[in-house]
């Protein structure tokens, strides 16, 4: 019977109709839904999306600035004439940061006062704007040291235990880092320092990194010159994001408000960043052994540790207080489904004028509601309501979608299909598109869709970027690294670092994340401006209104399709490779196991299944330890997965044989799709991760770095050899898996002929 069901399938699916098939719509809807998609592509402008994108880097708009507040505003009364329904403007009273002042100099072997500003440029007007902010660190606290500097690298734990090695204690002392590549949060940089005692962190930005070492440098080329700073927050919001006094819950008028003093997420360390310009002469009067190779940075000398030669004075003052965020919020109500929502944002605070960060993905937004706004004028209503948002204070610790999550955690939880993220719209040609497992093949279809200005379909060109980096071993992104899974495209390994962290790892929202990435050496400084955009980024708008095109295009796919388009198989099969990366990268060791042992799951390769190295049949990972007892056995989960995957599989074919049937009970629909949803909020644990209550997602976490985390709580467990947290993590992994197969068990019977 099985046999004749997939024999049966397979017939459906060489057919015309079913190969025209968007996932998740009827062959009648998914011709319809090209007619609308068509509609909406035919809409953005390169024009509109460059005027769009010039209102917005006009003037500096950090969170909690008059400016941007007043962009808020613009952005409402852009929306509502657009034809969006239900804008809003939500406040939240959060503790905010701001530079009052800063001085840094060095005192001994010679003396030298640091600029701490940016030099205009040649031929840009904006960098010679008087309102452009000196250079300064969101949540440093205020104070004043005359101390000893010393280079600590990257700032990283190890950094610090090669300094020991040394003999080179960092206590009370002043620590200058580098920015480092990969991309690591400069908060973990300050929670190091903080931790080892040092009195202050100063971070620059070394040419070898982001400037001329890497190429030509603004106004020749795409990366940093001689005086750019990058600013940003060193929140520690990996603990907890939000508003500090505020962790778990909303910054709405009369919450309750913890001490600032109590908060997990606000640093107690005085930090500042710098250019090279002036990071040189700290670092070229140095003293004491010289830094080992991969210390070395790309200024021409050689570097050193430092020890008791360079003395620095340094004075922060800081303006650190309760100030208003707004987020602003508009919908188009769905027609047939009006409480299944299709969540979409991008920030709107920048450093200075964010021209990438985030004002390319502000003007692709705003061309992508107008857009949505025609076609609601011509009468084309998305089957579910599309909620789109302008975030506040991202940059200072995810702030205002946190708040805003956190507020309607419970509404969002039973209606939101998932949530599109676009933070860094166009920093160049490159796509690089995130997605939990389950949506990784929506997206990818989607850019079969749409033209890349190459005159490739998006698809390929997003293929051969994907090559290119593989081959590098790199990818180029803030937040992306390493991290696609298999032969998918999309990044299925998804950190922190963005708005979408509230939505899959607090309420457990399914998301996605979309930019167009290239060379960019000028990330939170006043040079990310509208003259590199017109230089550099795109020159044309022609990755500004794709992304208009494609973010779109993902939501119309979402809101209008018949069945939800998730493919649990797909999630399952990135699971176990999850699982497989835990065991490789860890003291799990391999011993023989019982007979016929269900770890037999992970060395077949079932479908989709992307296990490259399986494990032998018949073993399965033991920690290390001569007792039984030490025994973390992970054989319940890979059973699990294999489980969850069949269920999955069988799923994908009985929905698609549904689809392909033209007819699909409205109430069956309405079963199926809240079943479907159900999925992600059941990867939740409602007591967090150890030690990050917050984070309370299973499968997907983020190190402190920002960077991507699997399995967050068993993993970070088995890293510490905390074998009773493993076992419990472990069970509450197995359990979770257990209930999403028996979920998707149920939905299939529902679907039984
Ligand atoms: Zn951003």
């Amino acid at each position: 019977m099985a046999s004749l069901r997939v024999a049966l399938l397979a017939l459906l699916l060489s057919t015309p109709a079913a190969a025209q098939s968007i996932l998740g719509f009827s062959p009648a809807s998914s011709a319809r839904q090209v007619e609308i998609e068509n509609k909406l592509k035919a809409i953005p402008s390169a024009e509109e999306e460059r005027r769009q994108h010039r209102i917005f880097t006009e003037e500096p708009h950090v969170a909690g600035s008059k400016r941007n507040n007043q962009l808020a505003q613009y952005i409402a009364a852009e929306w509502k004439k657009q034809g969006l329904e239900d804008v809003f403007i939500h406040r939240y009273d959060v503790y905010g940061t701001g530079p009052r002042s800063a001085s840094l100099e060095m005192i001994s072997p010679t003396h030298y006062q640091a600029l701490l500003r940016e030099a205009p440029i040649r031929g840009d007007d904006d960098s010679k704007n008087p309102a452009i902010s000196a250079a300064w660190l969101g949540m440093s606290i205020s104070g004043e040291v005359t101390a000893p500097v010393i280079y600590a690298h990257s700032g990283n734990p190890e950094d610090y235990d090669l300094l020991r090695k040394n003999g080179i204690s960092v206590k009370g002392r002043i620590v200058l880092v580098r920015y480092s590549n990969p991309y690591s949060y400069r908060g973990f940089k300050a929670l190091t320092a903080q931790g080892e005692g040092a009195a202050a962190m100063l971070v620059y930005s070394d040419p070898q990194e982001d400037g001329y070492k890497q190429g030509k440098v603004d106004p020749d080329g795409p990366w940093g010159p001689e005086y750019h700073i990058q600013r940003g927050a060193i929140t520690y919001d990996f603990m907890v994001p939000g508003d500090p006094q505020t962790p778990g819950w909303a910054s709405v008028a009369g919450a309750k408000r913890i001490p600032i003093e109590q908060a997990l997420s606000a640093p107690k360390i005085m930090a500042l960043p710098l250019s090279w310009h002036d990071a040189k002469p700290l670092l070229e009067n140095m003293d004491g052994p010289a830094a080992p190779k991969d210390w070395q940075g790309g200024l021409p000398f050689e570097y050193h540790l430092g020890g008791e030669r360079v003395k620095a004075h340094l004075k922060i003052e800081m303006d650190n207080r309760l100030e208003p965020y707004y987020v602003v919020e508009g919908r188009i109500r769905g027609a047939d489904l009006p409480d299944e929502w299709v969540v979409m944002g991008n920030h709107r605070d920048a450093w200075v004028f964010g021209a990438v960060d985030p004002s390319s993905g502000t003007a692709s937004m705003m061309e992508l509601t107008r857009a949505l706004g025609e076609l609601k004028k011509q009468g084309l209503r998305p089957r579910r309501t599309l909620v789109i948002c302008s975030w506040d204070g991202e940059e200072i610790g995810l702030t205002g979608s946190t708040e805003w999550g956190e507020q309607f955690a419970d509404a969002l939880r039973s209606k939101a299909v998932a949530y599109i993220n676009v933070d860094e719209a166009t920093s160049g040609p490159n796509l690089h598109g995130q997605a939990v497992a389950s949506l990784a093949p929506m997206l990818e279809q989607a850019t079969r869709s749409l033209k890349d200005p190459s005159g490739k379909s998006l698809y390929e060109a997003w293929k051969e970027t994907v090559q290119r980096e593989r081959k590098q071993g790199t990818q180029s992104g803030q937040f992306s690294s390493s991290g696609i899974v298999g032969e998918t495209l999309a990044d299925t390994r998804i950190g922190s670092g963005s708005d979408h962290t509230v939505f899959l790892n607090f309420i457990g929202v399914p998301v996605l994340g979309l930019g167009f990435e290239g060379d960019y050496g000028v990330y939170h400084s006043a040079y990310d401006d509208f003259f590199w955009m017109n230089h550099f980024g795109d020159p044309g708008y022609k990755y500004h209104t794709l992304m208009s095109q494609l973010w779109g295009v993902t939501a119309l796919r979402l809101a209008n399709a018949d069945l939800l388009p998730f493919d649990f198989a797909m999630y399952a099969s990135n699971i176990r490779q999850f699982v497989n990366d835990l065991a490789r990268n860890n003291p799990l060791s391999l011993a023989p196991g019982p007979q016929n042992s269900a770890m037999e799951g992970v060395a077949r390769s079932t479908g989709r299944s992307e296990s490259k190295d399986p494990k032998p049949a018949g073993t399965h990972y033991v920690a290390p330890g001569n007792s039984g007892h030490d025994e973390l056995d992970l054989r319940g989960i890979i059973e699990a997965i294999d489980d969850f995957e069949s269920a999955g599989k069988k799923l994908n074919e009985s929905l698609t044989r549904a689809l392909i049937s033209g007819h699909v009970d409205p109430k069956l629909a309405a079963t199926l799709n809240s079943g479907m949803m159900q999925v992600e909020r059941n990867w939740l644990n409602p007591d967090g991760i150890p030690g990050r209550p917050w984070f309370k997602h299973v499968l997907y976490g983020a190190r402190y770095t920002y960077a991507h985390l699997e399995l967050p709580g068993l993993t970070e467990a088995v890293e510490k050899q905390d074998w009773p947290t493993a076992k419990q993590q472990a069970e509450i992994l197995e359990r979770s898996l257990h209930n999403n197969a028996d979920l998707l068990n149920n939905l299939n019977r529902r679907l039984e002929p």
